[in-house]
């Protein structure tokens, strides 16, 4: 098949929201701040004094981590990370409750379209194609229907789907994508997903019968075999 007969049957172009749309780094980068300040406080209540620099370094380790596990509660997140450093301390359930709701506010407030989104949505949208937003739960509900509704780009979609929430099963699970498919009235194998993990992106939009567009953010340490790879959001017209 050339080239130009793999993208000619797509109706429907869907993406993934953090890393694909967003520059989730940079909510990475506010958010884990924010954590790391609120954290260090408790433990310097509790006689820990801990350098901020080992807190972050910590958090960011753990972040990776517990995303190549699929492990996106926040709540599991803090009594580990604590537990490094003071191992005998108990965090109390409101607290972890807290910082788990400091995270995903500073986080939203940090992460940004990237400078090609707008432009690339309104593009494909301009050359009739349909588009959806397939994106996992934060695990914190409705904190991703949030996330997505402040999006400046949200009005161009025909169809917006948290993985988890509006569906039982998050990626790379093939539900959410058929259940997109589906709503949007057109076969999986008319619709390419666009996304930057090859574990749970590529994977699951490949198991769903999609054709499959890696967005080359970062090196996650998985070779998962897209229909393409990206730089960028811009190159997407290139070939649609
Ligand atoms: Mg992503």
């Amino acid at each position: 098949m050339s080239r130009a007969d793999l993208w000619s049957k797509v109706r429907a172009v869907l993406f993934d929201l953090d890393e694909t749309l967003i520059d989730s780094f940079q909510g990475r980068i506010g958010a884990h701040a924010e954590v790391c300040r609120i954290l260090k406080g408790f433990l310097s209540e509790n006689g820990f004094v801990i350098d901020e620099g080992s807190l972050l370094y910590e958090l960011s380790s753990l972040d990776d981590e517990m995303n190549k596990r699929f492990m996106y509660d926040r709540d599991n997140w803090w009594p580990i990370l604590v537990e490094k450093f003071a191992p005998k301390l108990v965090l109390p359930n409101n607290l972890i409750k807290m910082l788990t709701r400091s995270y995903w506010l500073a986080y939203a407030k940090e992460a940004k379209p990237y400078h090609d989104t707008e432009e690339v949505l309104l593009y494909l949208k301009k050359r009739g194609y349909l588009l959806g937003l397939v994106s996992d739960s934060d695990r914190l509900p409705g904190m991703k229907r949030y996330r997505i509704e402040i999006q400046p780009f949200k009005h161009l979609f025909n169809l917006t789907l948290v993985a988890g929430e509006d569906t039982e099963e998050t990626k790379p699970s093939p539900e959410p994508f058929l259940v997109a498919a589906e709503r949007l009235g057109v076969k999986p194998g008319e619709c390419v997903y666009v996304g930057d993990k090859p574990f749970a992106d590529v994977e699951g939009a490949r198991k769903a019968g999609m054709k499959t567009i890696l967005v080359y953010r970062r090196d996650w340490g998985f070779d998962a075999k897209p229909d393409l790879v990206l730089r960028s959001l811009s190159e997407l017209k290139d070939i649609l």
